[in-house]
């Protein structure tokens, strides 16, 4: 379905932007990653999904915090792919403290990674998506998009803003053939959430088992974390032609955590 188009999925080394660039891969969109990690494991995971799905695939390193290395990216994807035509914003991190101890430098690194990098990739990619009037814009949000949590003032905040920033990009591309949506996933076992978990096993002396348990029964009535294969293939429909009027939502797929 996907042939010939190229995705560029921001922080796609792990976890949710990960399982999205194989599922977009898997309908045959060569595939732009960028993230952090070890060269060598990043070189095999995108020779990897190339050789798995038959399409090509690069890599760049670009900082999300840095808009003068998403300009490089954005240059990198135009001379090796003609250009991005689904753009998965989805790199982010998290740090959990209250707000009178929440350091300065975290909230804007939060800030930065989370919500301005979406905006920079963006406000880049849209020219030669206009100029093919096609074009699919796919924002990583969040529940915390639409819900708070306490201790995550810089997250909740930043994923607010990307979906008011999905609103108002899709409004602004209503009459063309480019969409944008933002995803709001509920708890996700990515590395992001492997990490809360061991900072509640540690506090509340619970195996890792059990912490996991204890964070899903919270808030997830499902009990069940959402999986990065469920999440891409919502991004594979929102690319599909039944996606073609779906535009400026906050889709939650969150295990019933909104509902309630
Ligand atoms: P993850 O930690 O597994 O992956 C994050 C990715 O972003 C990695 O590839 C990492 O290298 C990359 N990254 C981090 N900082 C970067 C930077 N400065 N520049 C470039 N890349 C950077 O996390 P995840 O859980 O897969 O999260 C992906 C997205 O989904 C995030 O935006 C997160 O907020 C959102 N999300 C996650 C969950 C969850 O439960 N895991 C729930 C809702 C939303």
């Amino acid at each position: 379905m996907l042939s010939g188009k190229t995705a560029l999925v921001t922080g796609s080394t792990s976890g949710i932007g990960l399982g999205i660039a194989r599922a977009l891969a898997d309908q045959g969109a060569n595939i732009v990653f960028n993230g952090f990690g070890d060269a060598q494991q990043i070189e095999k995971l995108y020779t990897d999904v190339g050789a798995e799905f038959g399409v090509q695939t690069a890599y760049h390193n670009a900082d999300m915090s840095k808009p003068a290395e998403i300009e490089a990216m954005m240059r990198f994807a135009a001379e090796r792919f003609g250009g991005v035509d689904i753009l998965v914003n989805n790199a982010g991190i998290q740090h959990v403290a209250t707000v009178d101890e929440f350091p300065a430098e975290k909230w804007d690194a939060i800030i930065a990674i989370n919500l301005s990098s979406a905006f920079h990739t963006t406000r880049l990619a849209l020219p030669g998506m206009k100029q093919k009037n096609w074009g699919r814009i796919i924002n990583l949000a969040s529940v915390h998009g639409l819900v708070g949590s306490s201790g995550k003032s810089a997250y909740v905040a930043a994923k607010h803003g990307l979906v008011g920033f999905t609103k108002v990009t899709a409004l602004e591309l209503a009459a063309t053939g480019v969409t944008c949506n933002a995803i709001c996933p509920g708890w996700v076992l990515t590395p992001l959430v492997q990490k809360q978990v061991d900072d509640r096993a540690a506090r509340d002396g619970l195996s890792n088992d059990a912490a996991r348990k204890a964070l899903l029964a919270e808030k997830q009535p499902s009990g069940e974390f959402v999986t990065p294969a469920e999440l891409g293939a919502l991004a594979v429909f929102f690319c599909s032609p039944a996606g073609n009027q779906v535009r400026g939502v906050a889709w939650n797929m969150d295990g019933g955590w909104t509902a309630q």
